[in-house]
């Protein structure tokens, strides 16, 4: 089969690779249908994730049908239309029992690299590196789905690829980030990042009874999306200073919850911008968290910082003094999926979002390299690209 295979840093190559196959009863095959590039992609992409290695096929954002099923499987039967989460869950362990997908226990068969890492290994993941389980991704004609009585929701006749394939991850994701916000009537958000999981979080926290959400970006095409598609007021933090700018919209007192979208990879204007980008150049920080230091000062008192951006490792000049004598709250995770999906379904079908208005790009899966390039330079106003196999 053809697949999008991580080559090295900044090159992504469609391979020829042997077809999946069921390696254990409880596995199926999926043959996708749709499939999209994430912004945590990019983090590979960018070479910020350690243990990928040459040929690994990416992927985690993932739809399609089920082509073949191991004698354990029971829920799942050929032909059925799926959506599958990323993270890749038992559902019998400890972490699976108590809500929490991503942490599932019996899903990283290499654990030990997470630990040395973290201490302790979160569930393995689909297509993002051999640290994370080194699972063969779903940027290609088909994906060995484990665990499909667990992971992977039937999806209804009657919706589009487009309206449900976002219920893999980025929905939700951003949901997660509303959700862990806790949002409460009168509530203004502030969003750092309008990419794609920016774009849902703020749809989320509306969702959710927001009464304002202020969204910060700094490309203007995608401050328009957040304003014109997702309802937000904006922020473009090149051109404003955003901790006064977010004091002056709320009398004062910071927002209610914060939400960081933007993870390891941000950028500001200026010299903490330019020192955090040295040190992480030269390994001396693995990330870059100038979004979430701001997300942290400005946070009004008591609130929650809800952090659903994706850091890697170690970072610099955290403010812990603000977290601590402020008592403010942190809430972060890599999504729950498995925990919104089917909630998010019914929503989708009642008609209370339609997470689709966020596609700028539909390619073949042929175009993935230039999907990459696309998606991480921001050309032609790319917000979200959906790759057809
Ligand atoms: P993206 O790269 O398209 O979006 C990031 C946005 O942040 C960009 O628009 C960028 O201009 C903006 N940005 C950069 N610096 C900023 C700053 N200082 N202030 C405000 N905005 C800033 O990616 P995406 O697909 O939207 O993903 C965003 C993050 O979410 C990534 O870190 C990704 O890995 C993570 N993610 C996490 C989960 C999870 O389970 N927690 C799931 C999916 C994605
Ligand atoms: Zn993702
Ligand atoms: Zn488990």
């Amino acid at each position: 089969m053809k697949a999008a295979c991580w080559m090295a840093k900044k090159t992504v190559q469609i391979q020829d690779v042997p077809d999946p196959k069921i390696l254990n009863r409880q596995d199926a095959i999926v043959r996708i249908t749709s499939t999209a590039i994430c912004g945590s992609d990019l983090h590979l992409y960018n070479g910020f994730v350690p243990s990928m290695e040459s040929g690994d096929i990416l992927g985690h954002e993932f739809m399609g049908e089920v082509m073949e099923v191991g004698p354990a499987v029971q829920k799942l039967k050929v032909g059925d239309r799926v959506v599958v989460p990323f993270p890749i869950s038992c559902g019998r362990c400890w972490s699976c029992q108590h809500d929490l997908w991503s942490l599932c226990e019996n899903t990283n068969p290499n654990a030990w690299m997470a630990e040395q890492l973290w201490g302790h290994s979160p569930a393995g993941i689909f297509g993002y590196s051999h640290m994370l389980g080194g699972y063969a991704g779903g940027q290609a004609q088909y994906a060995r789905v484990p665990f499909a009585d667990v992971g992977p929701i039937k999806i209804p006749d009657g919706l589009t690829d487009e309206q449900v394939l976002f219920l893999s991850d980025i929905f939700p994701t951003g949901y997660m980030g509303a959700d862990y916000c806790d949002i409460k009537p009168g509530d203004v958000i502030a969003v750092w990042g309008c990419g794609p999981v920016g774009q849902m979080a703020i749809a989320s926290a509306y969702l959710l009874g927001a009464e304002r959400v202020i969204a910060i970006d700094r490309f203007p095409y995608r401050l328009r999306i957040a304003r014109e598609r997702a309802g937000a007021e904006t922020l473009n933090y090149e051109e404003v200073d955003v901790y006064d700018a977010l004091m002056e919209m709320t009398g004062g007192r910071g927002p209610d919850a914060c939400i960081d979208a933007v993870g390891m990879e941000s950028h500001t204007p200026g010299l903490p911008y330019l020192y955090d980008r040295v040190k992480q150049a030269m390994s001396m920080e693995t990330d870059r968290p100038l979004a979430l230091r701001e997300a942290i000062m400005a946070c009004r008192n008591g609130g929650t910082v809800s952090v659903i951006g994706v850091y890697g490792g170690f970072i610099d000049k955290f403010p812990m003094g603000s977290l601590m004598n402020r008592s403010l709250t942190l809430r972060t995770g890599q999504c729950h999926a498995h925990r919104y999906m089917k909630p998010l379904l019914d929503r989708i079908q009642k008609g209370e979002i339609d997470p689709s208005f966020i596609i700028t790009h539909r390619l073949p899966l042929a175009d993935a390299p230039e999907g990459y390039d696309m998606f991480l330079n921001k050309e032609d106003e790319c917000l979200k690209v959906v790759l057809k196999p």
